[in-house]
């Protein structure tokens, strides 16, 4: 068991390295606990782990979920700092509120529950059975809360983990790796039960894949990842991208509903894939909402300063349309990956316009047609379009989720518009009245997840996800009606 001393000596030693740019050198290395060199040994360390884990009662399991708990809460502050400092993206006050979050809101053990038909044939009961051990990737943009909340959902579960971690964010969810271990330590159980590895790669990603003893995959990350995943052959859970729109319309608190979009769209600079990532507004409002939106630190910015911005934080690449080399390529946008989650002074600054801290986004009037509405920039800039009526805001907004079935949200008190959105765009998480990240949990009813699975339909992941439902049956008995 660690006392509070070794627990800072180990934060320390990482936060230098993080700090420093360097890989984790040999003394760290031994220090975090679960971590291995190769993905042979994190996945041999959790066969072995997993061998005494199945042994435990749904009481011990809850113990160690309890302590991932309690660690939690006491790094959240430490987990933040590593997360911006290591990735470059987001922001500190944020990210400790999102770990707060994974603390208080993840469900344990009691996420599972125990189906029965009891009657005059006997009881039959279909119970939640862990897969075994499963292999999770995970996203640079919530590297820490991801191991945190995945760790706890499928240990709860009955289940051990093997990570793959974001190369960009290794070190961050590494040390979340070996946090989980020693929570579960505390508590008695074996150490090694979750595992990563200190070098992440495609082809330790593929060794995870591969390995006959993983029963289930897990991809929290973009489109690539996912694609991966689902053709593994394994049975597997995709949390992909998003590109969340917004409708606000002319029965809205538009106040409230310029904040709420500001608040939501800031959160972590805009990093969460449920963030709000384009406004759909009615014509009639627009002004008013823009008008509020600055109020609460936003920067409009005109057409001009537009293209410079789309300059900045996007780059043209050519790519084959097919697959004859005579076919003339055509031209893509990509994402400059260097200004993902970045503040937005300074992208302002990039183009020329000196603002204070008091500015936290970006606010622009486009066409649907335009990138930073088509793409996912993951960036505190919002461009906000117009429509005339519901038809059309929810044809367009429809158009820009690109069939993602992640998030879509809504500003308006009119039944049937709310209504007629929600059914048309499909997504797994739909708010209305209030910022997005009421979606997880935040000032609103419900448990938090880092892993939203819109592709493959499980939704808000929890325990109980990670899970295989088994029946069980015995005839002419154990009823006692
Ligand atoms: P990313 O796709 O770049 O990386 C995610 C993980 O997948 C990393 O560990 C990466 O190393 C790995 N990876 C990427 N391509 C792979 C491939 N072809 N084969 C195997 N592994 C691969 O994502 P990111 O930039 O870290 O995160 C941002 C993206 O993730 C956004 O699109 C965001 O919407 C999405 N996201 C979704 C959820 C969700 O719950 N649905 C949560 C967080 C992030």
């Amino acid at each position: 068991m660690l006392d509070e001393k070794e627990v800072s000596l180990i934060v320390e030693q990482v936060l230098k390295n993080v700090l420093s740019g360097q890989k984790a050198d040999n003394s760290t290395k031994q220090s975090l606990m679960g971590v291995f060199d190769t993905m042979e040994e994190a996945l041999a360390a959790t066969k072995k782990a997993y061998a005494e884990y199945k042994g435990f009662s749904i009481e011990q399991r809850e113990a160690i979920i309890t302590e991932i708990r309690k660690i939690t809460r006491e790094n959240a502050r430490k987990l933040a700092e590593m997360g911006v400092k290591e990735t470059g993206m987001g922001r500190v006050d944020h990210k400790e509120i999102k770990h707060y979050l994974v603390a208080d809101k993840t469900p344990g053990t009691e996420d599972l529950k125990t189906t029965a038909w009891s009657g005059d044939k006997g009881l039959t009961l279909i119970e939640m059975s862990p897969f075994g051990i499963i292999g999770a990737i995970t996203p640079s943009t919530n590297p820490s809360e991801t191991v945190l909340c995945n760790s706890m959902g499928m240990l709860a579960a009955g289940n051990a983990v093997v990570f793959g971690p974001h190369p960009g964010a290794i070190n961050t969810s590494n040390f979340a790796v070996d946090l989980v271990n020693k929570a579960i330590v505390k508590a008695g159980g074996p150490q090694n039960l979750v595992s990563s590895v200190y070098k992440a790669s495609m082809d330790a990603t593929a060794v995870l894949m591969k390995d006959k003893d993983i029963k289930l995959m897990v991809a929290t990350g973009g489109p690539g990842v996912v694609k991966t995943l689902l053709s593994s052959g394994k049975k597997a859970i995709g949390a992909g991208a998003g590109n969340p729109p917004v409708i606000v319309d002319d029965t809205a608190d538009i106040k409230k509903a310029a904040k709420d979009i500001i608040d939501g769209c800031t959160f972590d600079n805009n990093l969460p894939c449920i963030a709000e990532k384009e406004v759909i507004a009615f014509k009639s409002i627009t002004d008013e909402l823009v008008y509020y939106m600055q109020q609460n630190g936003a920067y409009l910015i005109n057409a001009e300063q537009v293209e410079k911005l789309v300059k900045v934080v996007l780059t043209e690449k050519e790519e084959l349309q097919g697959k004859g080399c005579t076919d003339r390529p055509r031209r893509v946008l990509m994402l400059n990956k260097k200004w993902v989650g970045k503040d937005a002074k300074l992208f302002l600054k990039e183009i020329g316009i000196d603002v204070g801290d008091e500015i936290r986004c970006i606010i622009c009037i486009t066409d649907e047609s335009h990138p930073f509405v088509q793409e996912e920039l993951m960036m505190p800039i919002l461009p906000i379009v117009k429509v005339d009526d519901i038809d059309e805001a929810v044809e367009v907004a429809v158009r820009c989720e690109h069939g993602n079935r992640h998030s879509a949200h809504m500003h308006s008190k009119n039944i049937d518009n709310l209504s007629k959105f929600a059914k048309a765009i499909g997504t797994t998480i739909f708010v209305k009245n209030a910022p997005s990240y009421a979606g997880i949990g935040v000032g609103s009813e419900g448990y938090t997840t880092f892993t939203i699975a819109g592709p493959t339909g499980e939704g808000l992941t929890s325990a109980k996800t990670f899970t295989r439902q088994r029946r069980c049956v015995l005839v002419d008995g154990l009823s006692i009606r």
